[in-house]
């Protein structure tokens, strides 16, 4: 057996999770001990609220949350007019927020600059509410504007508001998502590693799936669905009908398991005109091509570039219940990415520094146990996008605080978790 410090998942959306499972169990069980909630922008608000809850409430896993630009921009903006540039009036009472919210225990800002809410603001908006969450010691941690074509402006904007705000900036889930950026992972760690030799403190971490899983309608990213023209470039975009799979379809079973390509055979239609047909009929759920492996492998190899999951209990993809064991098990034991010592370095006391996490991440004497036990030869994801909620094998036990939170392939009913607020971290007692 393996002894390490229990996993540090820096981008977890168990937030809604954890009220219908507090034990937590697909996360403890690929050994995560610690998760960062409150990403993408979307957050608990007042955060004082959520901590209070929390605390009196408490869940297996120790959490730290961030504050969500989304969540503020949307309480300022009210009533949905937020589909503009916030005026400067409103840009200082986001900025208020987000100060109230690190003094209540948050740990810095998230954004998700590709989503609804946070799309419609400037980077000089990002750049005054990473100004307030830095004043407090906190970090910025971001889905960035674009993970397709437009990546390299979007890692571009990450840059900026780390310099402008003086700002220690982490890029969630680094992508490269579509045909045009394939195979660019060298050259977009070349501009975070120029950005890095400057003096900017820029992280990232990369999630070890190289599909993702949603509604049929989100290849077309125009929504014009029914147009022949934009959903051949929509399937041009993601590698081909081949990369796209039909994995649930209601008013076609027969289609279940099946890529456009294979379907568009089986029916003799061409596959834009299959993809309409689905759309006109009621939709389906499919996994699309997201990255190349071998851009998820040169991620991995920069020491810089650590492992999350973004998943969280619930979610219909398999790094909801997978991450972790997948890499020990895939990356490291089969196909020789990364040692082993490395690959646990990721994912414990490098987001612990990350983080400010004093006493975790680490093995010593008088640190804080969180420890998971498991077997090198067997760990392994067993989750699939048929089955993402499939728990993965070779993690033998968790700890928690001391307190054993998986034993045996069991949740144990402790609830030792924590709610770790800035004033208990290294950055937030430097200032
Ligand atoms: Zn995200």
């Amino acid at each position: 057996m393996v002894v390490s410090p229990g996993f540090i998942d820096l981008h977890n959306h168990s937030d809604r999770g954890l009220g219908d499972d507090p034990q937590a169990t697909s996360q403890v069980s690929q050994g995560i001990t610690t998760a960062v909630i409150g990403v993408d922008g979307s957050s608990a608000w007042p955060i004082a609220d959520w901590v209070t809850k929390r605390r009196a409430n408490p869940v297996a896993i120790n959490l730290l949350t961030l504050v969500g630009h989304a969540t503020v921009r949307s309480k300022v903006m009210a009533g949905g007019d937020y589909k503009r540039v916030a005026t400067g009036t409103e840009v200082d009472r986001m900025a208020s927020m987000v100060d109230q919210a690190m003094r209540e225990g948050a740990i810095g800002l998230s954004s998700g600059l590709e989503y609804e809410v946070g799309s419609y603001s400037a980077t000089a908006e990002v750049v005054s509410l990473a100004k307030a969450a830095a004043s407090r010691g906190g970090l910025y941690m971001s889905h960035i504007r674009d993970e397709a074509d437009l990546a390299f402006d979007a890692i571009q904007e990450v840059i900026t508001i780390a310099r402008d705000a003086r700002i220690p900036a982490h890029i969630s889930h680094i992508k490269l998502g579509t045909a045009g950026v394939w195979g660019k992972a060298p050259e977009a760690v070349g501009v975070l590693a120029k950005a890095r030799a400057t003096g900017l403190d820029i992280t990232a971490d990369c999630y070890p799936y190289d599909a993702w899983s949603s509604t049929i309608t989100v290849l077309v990213p125009n929504k014009q669905y029914e147009d022949p023209a934009s959903v051949r470039k929509a399937l041009a975009d993601v590698g081909g009908p081949e990369s796209v799979l039909v994995t649930s379809c209601r008013q076609h079973r027969d289609y279940e398991f099946k890529n456009l390509q294979q379907i568009a055979e089986m029916t003799s239609k061409s596959a834009v005109d299959v993809f309409i047909e689905i759309v006109r009929s009621g939709g389906a759920s499919v996994v699309g091509k997201a990255m190349q492996e071998r851009d998820i492998r040169h991620f991995y190899e920069q020491p810089w570039i650590l492992i999350a999951s973004d998943g969280g209990i619930g979610m219909r993809h398999p790094r909801a219940a997978g991450s972790f064991p997948k890499v020990l098990g895939r990356y490291v034991r089969e196909s020789h990415w990364l040692p082993l010592e490395e690959a646990v370095r990721k994912m414990t006391s490098a987001p612990a520094a990350r983080l400010g996490l004093k006493d975790r991440g680490v093995i010593r004497e008088g640190a804080i146990a969180d420890l998971v036990v498991f077997d090198p030869k067997q760990v392994v994801d067993q989750s699939t996008f048929a089955e993402p909620a499939k728990l993965s094998k070779g993690v033998q036990w968790v700890f928690v605080n001391g307190m054993p939170v998986w034993q045996d392939g069991k949740a144990t009913s402790s609830r030792p978790g924590l709610v770790i607020t800035s004033d208990k971290l290294l950055s937030g007692n430097r200032k």
